[in-house]
């Protein structure tokens, strides 16, 4: 059995927390971090990307592949 996890990407509000308790409870080395959460379009965390007609802002979760 392989499980999954599925994050409503509405809901996310891009605080990092869940990478914050991944490298906590897998006890990563310094500077590793296996949970990424992505501002889609920008090269900043937390900053909007410049979009047709305005700003554009959401947060992209993104978990290791269990199987590497
Ligand atoms: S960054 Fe992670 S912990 Fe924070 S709201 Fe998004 S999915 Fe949840």
């Amino acid at each position: 059995m392989r499980y999954g996890m599925v994050i409503d990407l509405d809901l996310c509000v891009g605080c990092r927390t869940c990478a914050v308790v991944c490298k906590e409870h897998n006890a990563q080395a310094p500077g590793t971090w296996w949970n990424r959460v992505f501002t889609p379009g920008s090269k900043y965390h937390q900053i909007p990307a410049e979009a047709e007609g305005g700003f554009s802002m959401y947060y992209l979760p993104v978990a290791p592949d269990p199987v590497l």
